[in-house]
């Protein structure tokens, strides 16, 4: 998808509302506008990347991944919690931006629908 009609390009840019929890110069941290768990969060790349296999940045994938873990905490999910990145139709990526969802709050299912 083109980076003008993407809607997480848009609430990055402020043009879009959404609750933002965590940002930094290279990441933001959003709540799901549709949350599958009692904590959904979104934890998103600034640069446009259309999803993980595009992102070569590990430096960035690791930060991001660390904040969701920081996150997790200050949710008070230490009974576990899940992060996923959809890639791609099959997986069920829907918005194409990388992104990965912290999901916690309930029990969880394995294997994943
Ligand atoms: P995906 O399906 O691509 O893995 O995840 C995209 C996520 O973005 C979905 O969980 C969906 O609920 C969320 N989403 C879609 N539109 C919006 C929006 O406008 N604002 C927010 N905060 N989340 C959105
Ligand atoms: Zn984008």
């Amino acid at each position: 998808m083109a980076k003008q009609n993407c809607i997480f390009c848009q609430i990055i840019a402020g043009e879009l509302k959404a609750t933002i929890l965590w940002e930094d110069d290279s990441a933001i941290a959003i709540r799901d506008l549709y949350p599958q768990a009692p904590t959904h969060l979104l934890i998103i790349p600034k640069e446009h990347y259309t999803d993980i296999t595009e992102c070569k940045d590990g430096l960035l994938i690791g930060n991001m991944l660390k904040q969701a873990a920081s996150l997790a905490s200050q949710e008070d999910l230490s009974n576990g919690f899940r992060l996923i990145i959809n890639t791609g139709p099959q997986a069920g990526q829907t918005v194409a931006h990388l992104h990965i969802h912290l999901l916690g709050g309930r029990n969880m299912q394995w294997p994943p629908g």
